[in-house]
């Protein structure tokens, strides 16, 4: 699996920089800068900064759920809105 796009303003892959929608929307277990007990689903991560790209890109610090999430069609549709309404949900359903 190649290293995700989430916020880190590779477009090759099909993620939208700026949307940031899996940064926000689902829960996060491992500590991140800032949140040391991760962060619960709907909570903006501490770490997106105001043009919702990741602070922590190309950082060891940021976390291996981070590093492996990858864009999906399926998932991140074809919008931010959707994609905040898909990861929410699915996040309800897991
Ligand atoms: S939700 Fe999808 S499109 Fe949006 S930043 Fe994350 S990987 Fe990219
Ligand atoms: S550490 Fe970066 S990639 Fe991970 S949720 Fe926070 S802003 Fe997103």
């Amino acid at each position: 699996m190649s290293d995700h796009a989430r916020p880190s303003n590779d477009e090759s892959t099909g993620c939208r920089p700026g949307c940031g929608a899996c940064c926000i929307a689902p829960s996060i277990s491992s500590p991140i800068p800032g949140m040391p007990e991760g962060k619960p689903a709907g909570v903006r991560c501490q770490q997106l900064d105001g043009r919702n790209l990741c602070r922590l890109f190309g950082d060891p610090r940021r976390p291996l759920v981070c590093l492996r999430f990858d864009f999906d069609i399926e998932l991140c549709g074809d919008h931010r809105d959707v994609a905040l309404y898909r990861i929410a949900a699915l996040e309800v359903a897991t």
